[in-house]
């Protein structure tokens, strides 16, 4: 927009300090990916406004609905995990509530493996439960059976994530899909620590990849993001009113369905328009920037970071400070089987081990490491140390922490891009202060071996 009205007569500062300067619409050939920070686009003229408010014509209108900058990451993540469609949000719990409440209402049932993110367990249990969705979970998840005995007439999908953590177990996914077709229900797989790089749900039968992008995707501990794939090969249609929200008319769409409106995309398209539009987890411009600039090179971090992880796995496995070692690329792992088969590329950076000794081991570790940071956090360049039980599992009682395999001594690690000699060094240090700790024993150990025995 020029500063001077057609007449010639200049304009007023309060006109100028908005206006002055700026066209809007223009496109210089930036290589590197705009950011779009616009609230609004503008609609060259009065029909073309009233297009933008149609069922879905592809133009711009609002950033909630659909950002230039957002939309590029969506269709660069769609290309990696080989779907049909993506949705970028504010964070992976965001992705994981949009993706699920697109496909659950009132009464239905979820069934999950009991190896999950713990904000996921949160959200069902404590949220779906009080929106009257209930959540199952299997008892083996490696075993079919127990899949099969855990759907109910009223189950809508099944709920999984690819490498769990932080113990590995990983998911037989095939299995799982095979189980969820013959009930005509879609599989939703959690792909944040295997990223599209390693493993791609989809070829394996999932319907929905969802991701938390703050991880490996942004890779730089920067940002938060979430990303929803649509693998569009679903066949709501054939599922007759199972999933009458995508298959039945619909207003905003002129009464079509979302099916016959977007085909093989109508999930993907309901879960944008119509759940992530209404309940706003909309991602920033900025974020979708800095997520972009992670995922130009995942490809290097990942394979680095599971080389990484392999060696240290390697490392602590020879050590006699500590008990076990839970990383599926590990040849006496008993996932190596499924590692083989799903993770042929590398088995991922974040894994645990148990040290002996229990809470007091683990507390002098944490305490003395220099180059690994105390941080929760996952998929950051830089390597991270965690003690899950007093943590992010801290809720959990010592009963159920048994069950799942997290132990008082259990310490979780997401590797970097560091030299590996230099992150071995710094555990090699670290665990000299267990033998100080052995000669000097401090006041406190009386209350830390009862704690011990509790969690035992
Ligand atoms: C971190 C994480 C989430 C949640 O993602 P946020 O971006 O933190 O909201 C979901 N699933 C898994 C597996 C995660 O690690």
């Amino acid at each position: 927009m020029s500063d001077r009205l057609d007449d010639g007569r200049p304009h007023g500062f309060s006109t100028r300090q908005l206006h002055a300067g700026t066209v809007s619409g223009t496109a210089p050939h930036a290589r590197a990916l705009p950011i779009y920070a616009s609230a609004g686009f503008t609609f060259a003229d009065f029909d073309e406004a009233e297009q933008r408010f149609g069922p879905d014509d592809g133009g711009y209108s609002y950033s909630r609905v659909g950002n230039p900058t957002v939309d590029a990451v969506e269709r660069r993540l769609t290309a990696l995990e080989g779907g049909t469609a993506a949705i970028l949000l504010g964070s992976g719990q965001a992705a994981v509530s949009v993706a699920l409440l697109a496909l659950l209402e009132t009464g239905d049932h979820l069934v999950t493996s009991p190896s999950i993110y713990e904000g996921s367990r949160g959200l069902f249990t404590d949220n779906f439960s009080r929106l009257g969705i209930t959540t199952d979970e299997v008892g083996d998840p490696l075993d079919r059976a127990s899949w099969q005995d855990a759907l109910r007439p009223n189950t809508r999908a099944i709920f999984v994530e690819s490498i769990p953590n932080p113990r590995n177990d990983l998911t037989d996914l095939a299995l799982v899909a095979d189980v969820a077709h013959a009930h005509g229900i879609p599989l939703v797989v959690d792909n944040t620590f295997a990223t599209p790089y390693l493993l791609r749900p989809i070829e394996h039968g999932a319907d929905i990849v969802v991701h938390s992008a703050s991880k490996f995707l942004a890779g730089h501990g920067t940002v938060l993001g979430g990303v929803i794939v649509d693998g569009g090969s679903f066949d709501w249609q054939a599922r007759g009113d199972r999933y009458q929200h995508l298959t039945g008319p619909n207003a905003g769409l002129r009464g079509l369905s979302y099916v016959e409106h977007a085909g093989r995309a109508a999930y993907a398209a309901y879960a944008r328009q119509v759940v992530a539009l209404r309940f706003g987890p909309t991602p920033s411009p900025f974020n979708a920037f800095l997520i972009n600039q992670g995922i130009e090179t995942l490809s290097l971090r990942v394979q680095r970071q599971s080389e990484n992880a392999l060696g240290l796995a390697t490392w602590l496995r020879r050590r006699p400070e500590v008990e076990s070692v839970d990383y599926s690329g590990l040849t006496d792992s008993p996932y190596r089987g499924l590692a083989d088969r799903y993770l042929p590329r590398g088995q991922g950076a974040v894994f645990s081990f148990t040290l002996r000794g229990g809470r007091r081991s683990a507390r002098t570790v944490i305490d003395a490491v220099g180059l690994f940071t105390r941080m929760t956090n996952l998929g950051d360049v830089r390597s991270l140390i965690l003690h899950p039980a007093s943590t992010t599992h801290a809720t959990r009682s010592p009963a159920q922490l048994a069950a799942s395999g997290i132990g008082e001594g259990l310490l979780r690690v997401s590797v970097g891009i560091e030299d590996i000699d230099d992150l071995t060094r710094d555990l090699e240090q670290a665990f000299a202060a267990l033998e100080r700790v052995v000669e000097e024993p401090p006041a406190s150990e009386a209350l830390t071996l009862v704690q011990d025995g509790v969690a035992a």
